[in-house]
């Protein structure tokens, strides 16, 4: 489905991320992958994931640092001379700010957590958008925090709900292109982010016993709707979010 496809992966930290189980999808499909790691002491982590798909790149990348972004997207160019999709799976906010009552969160974290979740997927549309001159798919992770009140995922749903509606504006304004953008909706599922969410077993054990299928998802689940969206199939499919959660999302 994926054969002759160049993607990039952000946001693997171990075998557990949504973003493995994501790249994991993508390779079984046939494409190619390049993919980043935060930092060297992440490195370690990262590595066995990406060698078990067979990762053509692997390089650093801390939204943070400047440079370090366009970096990546400079050696794609200058390896692959292009770039079929993406995949945004990264999200941070200062543990003070998220555990906190919204209301009260401060300016520079609210700052920090939209430029490391929200802002970074828009630089890497930009990025990508010259490497996609046959257009693309850019793809990025959002929760249903963002548009209802889930108890204790505070400060990261407005950020959701800002990360959603720049998808909206990215895929409008570069449809054109033919580059087109979505944000998955996965349940929850039990991650190293996921542990920075207070009381999040209880979140899994009452999305388990109230989803309409009576199933939590897994990041093979959402690997295989990523895999879905990046491929031809979905080529008039675009600027949706998409919820993969065994129906939670119908619910009151
Ligand atoms: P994870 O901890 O495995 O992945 C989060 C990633 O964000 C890590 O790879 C980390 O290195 C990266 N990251 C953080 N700060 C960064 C920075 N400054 N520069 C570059 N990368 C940075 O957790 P995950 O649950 O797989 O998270 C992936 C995405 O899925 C996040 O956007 C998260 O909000 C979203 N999501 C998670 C769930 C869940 O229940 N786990 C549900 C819905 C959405």
């Amino acid at each position: 489905m994926l054969s002759g496809k160049r993607g990039l992966v952000v946001g693997i930290a171990n075998e557990a991320s949504i973003a493995a189980g994501c790249a994991r999808a993508f390779a079984g499909a046939g494409a190619k992958l390049a993919a980043t790691y935060l930092n060297e002491k992440a490195l370690p982590y990262v590595k066995p994931v990406t060698d078990a798909f067979g990762c053509e790149l692997l390089l650093p990348c801390d939204v943070r640092i400047p440079g370090q972004l366009d970096a990546v997207f400079e050696r794609i160019g200058a390896q692959w001379g292009g770039l079929d999709f993406l995949l945004h799976a990264i999200a941070f906010a200062p543990a003070a700010d998220l555990h906190g009552r919204v209301v009260d969160c401060s300016a520079e974290g609210f700052a920090l957590a939209m430029d490391v979740s929200c802002h970074s997927f828009l630089r890497m549309a930009r990025l990508a958008e010259p490497l996609m001159p046959n257009g693309g798919c850019l793809l990025t992770v959002t929760f249903y925090g963002s548009e209802r009140v889930v108890a204790h995922y505070n400060l990261m749903g407005p950020v959701k709900a800002a990360l959603e509606s720049a998808v909206r504006y990215t895929a409008a304004e570069l449809g054109a292109k033919g580059i087109r953008a979505h944000a998955i909706s996965p349940g929850p599922i039990k991650t190293r982010a996921a542990s920075g969410i207070a009381h999040f077993d209880e979140l899994l054990a009452a999305e388990a016993a109230a989803t309409p299928e009576r199933q939590l998802v897994d990041i093979d689940d959402v690997g295989a709707l990523a895999a879905f969206l990046v491929s031809d199939a979905a080529r008039r499919v675009t600027g949706t979010i998409i919820p993969v959660d065994s129906g939670q999302h119908l619910m009151a």
